[in-house]
């Protein structure tokens, strides 16, 4: 026991410094939440100084002389025979602490320069949609996120030590463990399986044939009845509006999401709502109990990929659904005061629209595979195949062509359209689509073990879905990175075909009467 005398164990001391962090953390969190729904304009800039105080004060708690020592005197300190999850925490963090030393501070602030410029560049050349403006600021992006690997290589190389390629060692805080070898087998694929598949989809019929909208209050009423069927706990839960849908935690019993109201598209709050639901689950259910969990990282969330497919789970495997549209139809019409679609089946259809289109974040599930794949090709182009940075308009355009089959008119609609490359995070996107991929493996486990899950909605029983992920998904946190996720839940490695067989399952149901 501690006393005035004795000096506390290294072990609880670390706790407690990783329980401030948390703190300052979550005040981080809610000042950006609060920045995103409810400051006055105005307020940006002292809410930026306040943001990045906080973040430089994180960084220097995570990488200070002082950290150092601490996190060496807990593993000295630690038993070998002491709970696993203890060596294993300490792993994680010594690792996290080795990736923030091994960069020099020059480095760290010549990116963080050519960050805030890159997104000043980015914002005017897609405004003016002349990919020219921005070229050289991508440039100078590229040459220091490659600067950035070849620092950081000597901690990312792999379990065996082999090491691992420029464009792997940036993905790598994304998505833990990611190599361009599985992206040959789940990713590249996607590129000969989809457009034949986009290709039906084309002669699907129509939903409903009538111009429709809904007001913004009649959505919101749609959407608090979405969250109050699916468990919604206003004791921890806050709900608000912002320019771009999020979730967020801001501590352990206090989880927040946004959705927006977007003229014209009136699913498009509704589905907003059940995709950050689906991501507020699972941080609702990461393992928080005892002190082996909360403030350790084994209390995080597995990767990227895995947060993505289950918040994909929610909207496309529930929201989307045929069931829910059936029972979700009658509530639609009511809310418009008329009905425009004169069957569940139309409503369904409407729900579901599939269709190429030039734009990532309104593409469809069968198109946004291919949309990953241009951008996960054009990233080692840049990174690793010395294509010149002049090329990537041209490169973008015939990409859309081969894939999609179509060609933007700009830049602005091209590659110029997301703004992870005007920060130059690459090695971001693939866990979009691995999203997918793995929300669809362990769709097709929990129906091996509960049934298919349209009977289960049909029955009203969404409550059983959301145990068995909450069972075995949520609890496994960082034990594992995603492939081991989906090997522990599934029994077999991740692949893309649970994920292909669903989308074809699905252009047939649609294209039924
Ligand atoms: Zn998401």
């Amino acid at each position: 026991m501690a006393s005035g005398t004795h000096r506390s164990s290294a072990w609880s001391r670390l706790r407690d410094h990783l329980h401030t962090t948390q703190l300052l953390g979550g005040i981080h969190s809610t000042l950006y939440f609060d920045q995103n729904t409810a400051m006055p304009a105005a307020a940006g800039s002292w809410r930026g100084e306040q943001l990045a105080l906080l973040a430089q004060q994180l960084h220097e708690r995570q990488s200070s002389a002082a950290y150092a020592d601490l996190l060496a005197e807990a593993q000295a300190e630690l038993p070998a025979e002491a709970p696993p999850e203890r060596h294993h925490n300490l792993r994680l963090l010594q690792r996290e602490l080795r990736r923030q030393s091994s960069l020099d501070a020059a480095l760290v602030g010549q990116l963080a320069q050519a960050q805030a410029e890159g997104y000043g560049r980015w914002q005017q050349a897609k405004a003016q949609a002349d990919f020219q403006l921005f070229a050289p600021a991508l440039e100078r992006l590229i040459q220091l996120r490659l600067e950035q690997a070849r620092q950081l290589q000597p901690v990312e190389c792999q379990a065996d030590g082999a090491p691992r390629s420029p464009w792997e060692i940036l993905a790598q805080p994304f998505e833990p463990e990611i190599s361009k070898a599985q992206l040959a087998q789940l990713l590249l694929p996607l590129g000969e399986s989809l457009p034949p598949l986009l290709e039906r989809a084309r002669s699907l019929p129509p939903g409903s044939t009538a111009a429709w909208d809904l007001g913004e209050a009649q959505q919101g009423q749609l959407c608090d009845q979405l969250l109050h069927d699916w468990g919604y706990d206003p004791q921890r839960c806050g709900k608000a509006r912002s320019p771009h849908p999020f979730s967020c935690t801001l501590g352990p019993d206090d989880f927040r999401i946004t959705t927006r109201v977007v003229a014209g598209q009136p699913f498009s709050a509704f589905l907003a709502t059940a995709h950050e639901w689906g991501h507020s689950l699972y941080e609702q259910g990461l393992p928080r109990s005892g002190e082996h969990w909360f403030p350790w990282p084994l209390g995080e969330a597995t990767s990227m990929a895995v947060h993505e497919s289950q918040s994909l789970f929610y909207e496309n495997r529930l929201a989307r659904s045929h069931a829910l549209a059936e029972r979700w139809y009658p509530r639609f019409h009511q809310a418009l005061g008329r009905d425009v679609w004169g069957s569940g089946q139309a409503f369904w259809r409407d729900l579901n629209p599939i269709r190429a289109g030039l734009t990532r974040v309104e593409a469809d599930e069968v198109s946004y595979g291919l949309h990953v794949l241009l951008r996960y090709r054009l990233e080692l182009a840049l990174l690793e195949q010395g294509m010149p940075v002049a090329e990537l308009p041209e490169a973008w355009n015939r990409g859309m062509q081969e894939l999609l089959g179509l060609r933007p008119t700009n830049d602005a609609e091209g590659c110029l359209q997301d703004v992870h490359w005007s920060e130059g995070l690459f090695g971001y996107f693939p866990s979009y689509a691995l999203g997918h991929l793995i929300s669809a493996q362990l769709s097709a486990s929990l129906e091996r073990e509960l049934g298919p899950i349209e009977v289960l909605l049909e029955r009203g029983e969404d409550a059983q879905l959301g145990q068995w992920l909450r069972q075995r998904v949520y609890p496994l946190g960082r034990s594992v990175d995603a492939g081991g996720l989906v090997q522990r839940v599934s029994g077999q490695p991740l692949s893309s075909a649970p994920f292909l067989d669903y989308l074809e399952a699905k252009l047939e149901r649609l294209a039924a009467g």
